[in-house]
Parts: structure tokens; sequence; C-alpha cells
């Protein structure tokens, strides 16, 4: 037993006793539940760094996080931390549940009955695969509008997620689609047929084949051995299925620890519920509970507000718990009313200015936002200043089109038989419409995916040139296997069609060269692929290489994507109502209450000083060309008490006077007071 006196290790010093106790526990299931800034992830870390120490092997260690760049930072960090134990955490299993997924599932695919190349396949062409069987089952042909494909998918995905039944989510989640129930049915059943014909795993797929992985009689068991320790950060937005997996993995094993913040729980939309993490005491009801309450990260004014903010909810919406700083005193955080978008921008633009003057180095600040598209005015008077910012969340990377023409030729190479890929490969050649490209495929497979078959099928001349490259570029998988290799060439195709298609071929270009320089880290394309497809580069700036003038740069986020970091200086843009609560998240209580979470997780980002910002009129983008001004009152979640813990800002144009009332006439006196207190003596008698 590891009793604390026998502990020499000077970074278990530098914890305070709670972290201390979680790290340093003898065994079983183990909860941290703490609120922002307590150090769960920290704790995680040196829980990590901890069991390595004492000797655990560290690939059996599994360590589920959010992100690929949050398991990686913490995987360096507890290297730092062993560094005088003279071990490291290199070998611990840490990634996404997704990444973790799909590496146990190549390695168990036979056993399985999957086949070992199968493909993973991105929201974007899970989306275009329910489209394609749409058309087929004529359901895009119905009266009335049959839903969208994102719609689809969504529908899909959340039956799967929180492992419910169709008739039940579309009553509670997409009431507006349930005439169509028996429709979806029928497009869910042939999607599903569909992936398994073509050895396709959609992200979804990867967690239920998990789940039955780690449910199988036979299989289960060995799979449970793989593990001595399991550790979870952010619990609280696990979903139903994650949540099953984990219980199968600790059926009889007992090392689970979980670390989480119920007030933080901002991924329902997901499957996630808020309410797992009293919930985890109940599947594990020996487990040992430590509440971590010292805040770390912010100054006490910050956290008063935030916890103004959350003491707001209705009853019965989480417990109350407020958060202490250990760093004390601070700037009292500050609400910028703005007369509209531009002075929003101006003035945040300013701020940021002035910090950097003082000494904060930009990439200690952050712009967070609702909706990627809030910080559209904030972009261009930054660029207009020379302020270097790289953009998380939004429009994700594998969305962008030249992204995905790429993505799909290295996937077609891997794949022959991706018809997905290939039909838009074909499709960038000049005069090859959807027609031809169908054309050209049905060659392909009465052929076996014997490329050369192409150059039989008559195509424009244009295309002609294109095409007899584009089959020596198929056919180099198979004498070339070296991955960086392989995406340069597709890219030598590549690059002539792209220049033609789109804008800016040069910033296209230099992006995707960055995939070169990632691609290196891969043993097989397939790897590479399968990988991005999970965990893609969290935006175009992710991949833009350092800034050209310096390599120091502003944060511009979405709220979602900043989950888990701090900054000194934190923006929250738009707290308007419509844009944060979103117009669309308001149609229930649930709804609206994740949006205060999210505003939440947003407050408790900043160390030293918040400003959230409130543009008075907005501009809004509307269906048919109806896009216009608003007035956008405060957001519903800055009530007066919340804004009471705020100091008040005003910037642009100041409101009109208000209009002089004329001159009253001489009144009487009344005596008020009199008259109040008689009214209650009245009412004694
Ligand atoms: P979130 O809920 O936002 O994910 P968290 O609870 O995971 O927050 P961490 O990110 O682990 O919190 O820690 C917040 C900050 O507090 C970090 O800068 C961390 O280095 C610091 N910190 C945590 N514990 C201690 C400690 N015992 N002493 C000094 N600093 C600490
Ligand atoms: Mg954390």
């Amino acid at each position: 037993m590891n009793s604390l006196a026998a502990l020499h290790s000077s970074w278990l010093d530098r914890l305070n006793p709670a972290q201390r106790r979680a790290v340093t526990h003898a065994g079983g299931p183990l909860l941290v539940v703490a609120g922002a800034g307590t150090g769960k992830t920290q704790t995680l870390t040196g829980r990590v760094a901890y069991l390595v120490e004492r000797g655990t092997p560290p690939d059996r260690i599994l360590l589920l996080t959010f992100t690929r760049r949050a398991a990686s930072e913490m995987l360096a960090r507890a290297s730092e931390l062993l560094r005088e134990s003279g071990r490291d955490a290199r070998g611990v299993w840490g990634g996404t549940f997704h990444a973790v997924a799909m590496r146990l599932l190549r390695t168990y695919a036979g056993a399985l009955g999957l086949d070992h190349q199968f493909a993973v396949l991105d929201p974007t062409d899970a989306a275009d695969l329910l489209n394609v069987l749409r058309h087929r089952l004529g359901l895009d042909q119905t009266r009335n509008r049959f839903p969208q494909k994102a719609t689809c998918l969504a529908i899909y995905s959340r039956c799967v997620n929180a492992d419910r039944p169709l008739a039940e989510i579309l009553q509670d989640v997409f009431p507006w689609c349930a005439e169509w129930a028996e429709e979806l049915r029928r497009l869910f059943a042939a999607y599903t047929e569909e992936k398994q014909r073509r050895h396709l795993l959609d992200f979804d797929d990867l967690l239920l084949y998990w789940r039955e992985l780690a449910r199988d009689p036979t299989l289960g068991p060995i799979l449970e051995q793989r593990f001595d320790h399991i550790l979870v950060d952010e619990y609280q937005d696990t979903n139903g299925l994650q949540v099953d997996i984990l219980r199968a993995m600790r059926s009889t094993r007992r090392d689970l620890m979980a670390v989480g913040d119920e007030a933080q729980c901002i991924y329902a939309f997901r499957g996630a519920v808020a309410g797992h993490m009293t919930r985890f005491t109940e599947l594990f009801p020996d487990a040992t509970v430590v509440v971590l309450e010292e805040n770390y990260r912010s100054v006490q004014p910050i956290l008063d507000s935030a916890n103004v903010l959350l003491d707001e909810r209705p009853p019965g919406q989480g417990f109350p718990r407020a958060l202490r700083a250990v760093r004390g005193p601070g700037e009292t955080p500050v609400l910028l009313i703005c007369s509209d978008e531009d002075a929003e921008a101006r003035a945040v633009a300013d701020q940021i200015l002035r910090h950097y003057e003082e000494g904060v180095p930009l990439h200690r600040m952050a712009v967070l936002m609702r909706a990627a598209d809030h910080s559209a005015l904030l972009e261009v008077e930054l660029a207009r200043r020379n302020i270097p910012f790289r953009k998380y969340g939004g429009l994700r990377f594998l969305e962008i089109a030249h992204v995905k023409d790429l993505v799909a030729l290295l996937r077609w190479m891997v794949h022959p038989r991706d018809e997905l890929a290939a039909l838009r490969v074909l499709q960038l050649l000049p005069g090859i419409g959807p027609a031809t490209a169908a054309q050209l495929w049905s060659v392909i497979v009465e052929a076996d995916a014997e490329f050369s078959t192409l150059l039989r099928v008559r195509v424009p001349a244009a295309a002609r040139p294109g095409l007899e490259d584009l089959v020596g570029v198929l056919r180099s998988v198979r004498t070339e296997s070296n991955p960086p290799a392989l995406v340069e060439r597709a890219i030598a195709w590549y690059a002539p069609w792209c220049a033609q298609l789109y804008e800016n071929p040069e910033g296209r270009q230099r992006s995707l060269e960055n995939l070169v320089h990632i691609a290196a880290g891969y043993e097989s394309l397939e790897d590479f692929l399968a990988d991005l497809a999970l965990d893609p580069p969290s935006g175009a700036g992710d991949l833009a290489g350092p800034p050209l003038r310096d390599d120091d740069w502003l944060v511009l986020s979405t709220i979602h994507s900043a989950k888990g970091g701090e900054w000194d200086v934190v923006w929250v843009l738009h707290a308007a109502d419509g844009f944060l609560p979103a117009d669309m998240a308001c149609t229930s209580t649930e709804e609206i209450e994740e949006e205060r979470r999210l505003l939440y997780v947003a407050f408790t980002r900043a160390r030293d000083y918040l400003y959230v910002t409130w543009p008075q009129r907005c501009f809004v983008h509307g269906p048919l060309r109806s896009d216009r001004h608003i007035l956008a009152p405060l957001s519903r979640f800055i009530t007066p008490r919340v804004r009471a813990a705020f100091r008040t800002e005003v910037v642009g144009r100041r409101p009109e006077p208000a209009p002089k009332l004329p001159e009253a006439p001489p009144t009487p006196m009344v005596d008020l007071h009199e008259r109040l207190r008689a009214r209650w003596q009245t009412e004694q008698r």
C-alpha cells in the first residue's frame, strides 16, 4: 500500500490535500467532482504520472479525453512530472473515445467479422451517404418536404447515442419531423445495410461496435483485462453509449477514475445528459468521491460573476457550488454595452491592443463566441490592425471544400471501392458532371477496380490528360506505402484543379502541404485518414502554419471548443438574446439551461480579466434575403444580479438622449407616507 508518508515525489507536495488524495487513491472507482479551474485535469494528469511512477506499465493505462490535443498535452505534462523518477508516460493509450475505439476495432476486426480495411466515415460523408439513399428510396420526392440530410444524420445519431427509440427522439427533440417516422426508419435501415456492405463505420458505429465488443462474452473479458486503469476527463459530457462502454470495460476490474463538473455539461445535443455525474455513484456504489473546492485559475471577482450566474438557475437545475479563488481579489469583470456590432469589434480590438501593450502576449488572450460567425466583423477589424489570430471551432476542417477534395482522393487511393470519394474526385475534372462520373464508376466496378479501364471511356478532351494522370496516382499505392509521399503525389495531381476551382489557391495549397507533415507521423495512409476523420485539426487556422508576421497569435474560439482551456484575458462576444442563448436553442428549459452552462464555461475560462460584450443592434441573416438589423436585448442570463457583478462601460454612438419632459405645473403636496401607513392601519381592523 502506498502510504502518504512513503511518498517522496516533490510534485505531489504541490497539490492540495484533496487533489493528493485523488492522485494517490489506493484503488477502486473514484469520482472527482469539482467546479471549473479547481485542478481536475491537473489531478488526472497527476494520477497518470503517479501510476506510472509506481510501476503500472504505461500501455496498461487508458486516458480518455475530449480532444486529441488535450490527451497529448496531459501526457506531455505527466512525462514532465515523471522526469525525476526517470520514467515517462509515452505508451499510455490517450485520446478521444472515438480514436481509441478505432484502435481497438482495428485490433479485433477479424473476430468481429469486420474487414480490416474498414474506413471511417466522417459526419459530412455520412450525411452525403444518407442523401444518396434518400434519393434511392424516393424520399426526396415526397409531398411535404422530407428532412434535409444533416437533420436525418442528427436524428439517427441522437437515437444511437442516447440509445432511445426513434419515435421518442422524434417526439422530444425533432417534433417537426415526427410525421416521417416510418420513412426515417426505412432510411436508417438502408443506411446501416449500405455501411456494412461497403465496410464503412461512421462515428457512432465506432462506439456501438466498441460497446458490443466489450459486452461480448468471449472478447469482452479479454478487452477488460487489457487495461489496469481507465481515466476519463470531462466526464459530464460523456453520453449513454460511452457510459455503457465504461461499465462493460470495468465489470470485474475496478480501477476507473472520472473527473467532471455537472455545471459544465454542454453537449446534450450529442446525447450527454446532465446527471451522469450523480449517476456514477449509482453505477459504482463503492466509488470514492473527492470534492475539490479551491479554484486556482481566476481572481475572485470573475468567480463571483460565474457563481451568481449559476445561482440564478431555476430551482432543481443543479447544486449550488460557489467557486473560491486561491488567487484572491482582482479586477471586476466588465459588461461592455456597444451601440452596434461595429462598435463591439472596435472596442474589443482596442482592448486587445491595450492588454498587449501592457505585456500580455496575444496567445494568452481569447475571444469566445456561441457561434463561429459572431466574430465576422471582429476578424475584419483584427486584419485591419494586423493582429494575427487563429480560429478554433466553427467550420470543421474536413468541411472545407478543397480539403474534402484532397481527402476524397486519398480515400479512393486506399479504398478502391469508395464510391462517394470516387464520384467527388472524378467531377473535379473539366467537363465531367454527375452522369459521366457515374458512368466511369460503373466501368471501374465491372472491371473489379482495375483503374486503367477508366481510359477506355470517352470523356471530354479537356478531361483526358487529368484522367490519365489520375490513374497513375490511384495506382501509386501499389508501389509506394510511405504516407507523406502519397499525400504529396495526390497534392501534385490536385493543385491545378484547385487553382481553377477556388479563390486564393496559394493559401489553400499551403494548408494542404501541412498535411504532408502531419502524415509523416503515420505508418500507413489508412491510419492517417482514419485519424484525420476522427480528430481533425480544429479549423483552417490549425493548418495554416504560424502566422506570417509573428509567432504569437490571438485565439478566437467557439465556447464549445474552448472547453478545458484558460486565458489571462477573455472576451465573450454577443451576449444578446437570440445569440446567447441562440435562437434555435430556446425551445425547452433543458436547452436554455444548457446555454446558461455554456456561458458559465465561457466566464470560467478567464484568469485575470473578463469582458462580456452586448451589441445593442445586430445584423441577422434571415431566409429569403430577409437580412436586417435588429435591436438585440441583453442576454436573459445577465439578470440584474449577474449584472451587479460587473462594471458597465458604454462604447460607440451614445444612445439618443431622452426627450426633455415639459416643465411640470406646480402640484399640491400629497403625504404619500401617511397614505401608505393608513393602508395597513385600516387593514388591521
Ligand atoms: P476545467 O473545469 O475548466 O476543466 P479543471 O478543474 O480541469 O478546470 P485545471 O485546468 O486542471 O482545472 O487547473 C486550472 C488551473 O489551476 C491550471 O492553471 C492549473 O495549473 C492550476 N492548478 C491546479 N491545481 C493547482 C495547485 N494545487 N496549485 C497551483 N495551481 C494549480
Ligand atoms: Mg479540465
